[in-house]
């Protein structure tokens, strides 16, 4: 049987798992109840809904290509030619002429999501480019 002091606390919002840290490694046994089963911190929220605003108006109305013309490392350059999200034509096919050297393989009927949808050929072809 558990002889330490036993600690309960009620609520896993941002007070209730402040305190559950703050009691690591004490010599309690802690219970943390909460009538749901996930941590809603609704600050986030609102937060994170304007930052994708940000980052949107960020990646599509930035000129990003002189930055795209110092760059010195190996680059590898993958997209599907039937990306509707971002175009090929207005993204890989202007930035692999703009990075030195730049590897460029167009995946033929890629879509925006390709990652998830071609992983295993992606995975290889992240692999080669590594090992070359
Ligand atoms: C829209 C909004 C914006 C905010 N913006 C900010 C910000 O920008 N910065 C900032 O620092 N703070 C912000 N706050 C305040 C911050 O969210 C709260 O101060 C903080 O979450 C309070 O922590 P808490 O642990 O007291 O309550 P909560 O985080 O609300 O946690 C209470 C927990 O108790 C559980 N509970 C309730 N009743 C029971 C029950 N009967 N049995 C079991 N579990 C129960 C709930 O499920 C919940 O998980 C904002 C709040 C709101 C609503």
């Amino acid at each position: 049987m558990n002889s330490q002091p036993r600690v309960v606390i009620i609520g896993g919002g941002f007070g209730g798992l402040c305190a559950a840290r703050g009691l690591a490694g004490a010599l309690v046994s802690v219970t943390l109840i909460d009538k749901r089963n996930y941590h809603l911190f609704r600050p986030m929220l609102y937060q994170v809904a304007t930052g994708l605003l940000f980052v949107h108006q960020a990646f599509s109305e930035t000129d990003q290509f002189d930055d795209l013309k110092k760059f010195d490392v190996p680059t590898l350059i993958l997209h599907g030619d039937d990306d509707q999200i971002v175009p090929i034509g207005a993204s890989a096919m202007q930035s692999s002429k703009l990075i030195k050297n730049a590897q460029l393989k167009v995946y033929k009927g890629g879509s925006h999501g390709m990652c998830t949808t071609e992983k295993e050929k992606v995975n290889d072809d992240l692999l080669a480019f590594i090992k070359a």
